[in-house]
Order: structure tokens, then sequence, then C-alpha cells
């Protein structure tokens, strides 16, 4: 496959998340097949392909959200478990793995009874076992950093989505991730709001984090990306920089989503 023999396939630095072979079914519905992905460490790795194609499952896989039946995945040097493993109780790593990457949803999924920066708060004294004090005063250097520290007492409620959207990165980074994933974080916001989300993750990104993005937000992937993944019906098609899959795609299939989507 071209995947592979294109020089993109390979990570710009020292791989931080290293996907091979992966395998993952619902029951007999084959979703991803063969996955074969590097993540370089302080890469921004964006991830395209049709409803349904398998982008979530796949980010979803990363930090243990869905199990894998077969291949193999590292994240930070640990293996995650697969299903067999975890089936016999492999979720001492799993913790540990969890622990190092953060998610945001496309549904911002904020305590809804919780100011917004109870909500960045929180995580880091329930599971870091951080004081209150010193959870709260990292917490608002978050809200802070994504623009929000006259809102940190708000309720989600009088939030608008982008602001909950905002929260929840800043809730996420409280955990201190080695790794952010995002699965269209985005989509459900009104469109005069999805720049200032953007705005977030692209800070993020000149920070150095490591990023792993669903998207149909292409200009932000052309300009922020290292590298692109196109995933067709679970299988990787092709891998490129945001140069080499917009202007030049390799496959027919690819150029067919595109021209739908750009
Ligand atoms: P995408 O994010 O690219 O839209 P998904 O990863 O959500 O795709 O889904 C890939 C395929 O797996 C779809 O056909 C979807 O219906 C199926 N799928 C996703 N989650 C489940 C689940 N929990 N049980 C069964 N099938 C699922
Ligand atoms: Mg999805």
């Amino acid at each position: 496959m071209s995947a592979i023999q294109n020089l993109s396939a390979t990570p710009p630095h020292e791989a931080i998340v290293s996907i091979t072979r992966l395998n993952k079914s619902f029951g007999a519905f084959h979703v991803l097949k063969d996955v074969d992905l590097d993540v370089g460490r302080g890469e921004v790795l964006v991830i395209i392909g049709a409803s349904g194609s398998g982008k979530s499952t796949l980010i979803r896989c990363v930090n243990g959200l869905e199990m894998y039946q077969s291949g193999r995945l590292t994240v930070d040097g640990f293996q995650m478990p697969t299903q067999a493993d975890r089936e016999i109780g492999g979720e001492k790593e799993l913790a540990r793995i969890r622990r190092g990457v953060g998610m945001v949803f496309q549904q911002f999924n904020l305590f809804p009874h919780m100011s917004a920066l109870d909500n960045v708060a929180i995580a880091p004294v329930r599971v870091r076992g951080r004081t209150r004090e010193e959870a709260r005063a990292s917490a608002l250097r978050l809200l802070e950093r994504v623009g929000l520290r006259d809102h940190a007492d708000k309720f989600p409620g009088q939030l608008s989505g982008g602001q909950q959207q905002r929260v929840a990165i800043a809730r996420s980074l409280a955990m201190e991730p080695h790794i952010m994933l995002f699965d269209e974080p985005t989509s459900a916001l009104d469109p005069e709001m999805v720049g200032e989300v953007l705005d977030v993750m692209r800070e993020l990104a000149g920070e150095g984090m490591t990023m792993m993005i669903v998207t149909h937000e292409m200009g932000f992937a052309r300009e922020v990306a290292d590298r692109v993944v196109y995933i067709d019906h679970g299988r990787i098609l092709e891998i490129g920089t945001p140069a080499e899959i917009f202007d030049r795609p390799s496959h027919e299939r690819t150029r067919t989503f595109l021209s739908r989507v750009l």
C-alpha cells in the first residue's frame, strides 16, 4: 500500500503512540483493519474520513475507551491491553496510560451542576490527590489560558457552546496529559464559535502538545497538521503532509472524499 511506502508514514519525532496491525471489531463487524500508525512526540496528526469509517473508534482505542482484539498499541511505552488481556485483569496498564491521555469530545460532557472552575479542578483532586487549593489555583491558570478566567464561576448552562468546549479543553489539560485526543471538537458548535475553539487548539499545538484530531475543518487541518491520515472503511488509505493529502492525493477515493468536503 502506498501508505507504507510513503515517507510520511514515519512521524517527525520519536513515537509517543505506536500502533501496529491493530484490528477492532464490534461483534462480527470488523471496524479497524490492520491499522499501522505512529504519532511522534509533539506531532499534530489530523484524521479525516467519511462518517462511519472508524475515526472515533481509532482514537478511542488510544485511551482505552474501546477495546481492540489484535495487534499492538503502545502509548508512552506502555502497552494498551487487548480485549483478551482486559478480560483477565489488564486494568493496571490501562489506568497508567489513561492518566497521560486527555480527550475532548464533540459533546463537551461538563458536569452541569459545577462551576467552570470546579469542572477543571475536580479530577486533579479526586484522581491526582492534589489539595483543593492547588487544584483551584491551577484551574484558574488553565481557564486563563483558554480565555475564560472571567467566567470561572459560571455554570455550563450559562456558557456558550464554544466557551463550554474551551472549559472541556482546560479540564483535560488539568490532568497534565502527554497527548490530547480530539473527536470532532467543533462539530456541535454554531459556526461563529468554531474559531475560538480552533484558536485554543492552534495555541496548544504551537506549545508542542502531541495531538490526534478528528475533524472536518479542512482549513484548520491544512494549517496546523504535521500529517493528515485518510481513513476509508477502517483502513488507513493514505497518510501524508497536508500538501500531499489535500493537493495531490494518490487515491481516487481520497479525491472523491475531499471533493465532497472541501
Ligand atoms: P466515525 O467516527 O469515522 O464516524 P466510528 O468509529 O464512530 O466512525 O464508527 C465506525 C463504525 O463502527 C460505524 O459503522 C459504526 O456504526 C460502528 N460502531 C461504532 N461504535 C459502535 C458500537 N459501540 N457498537 C457497534 N458498532 C459500532
Ligand atoms: Mg466519529
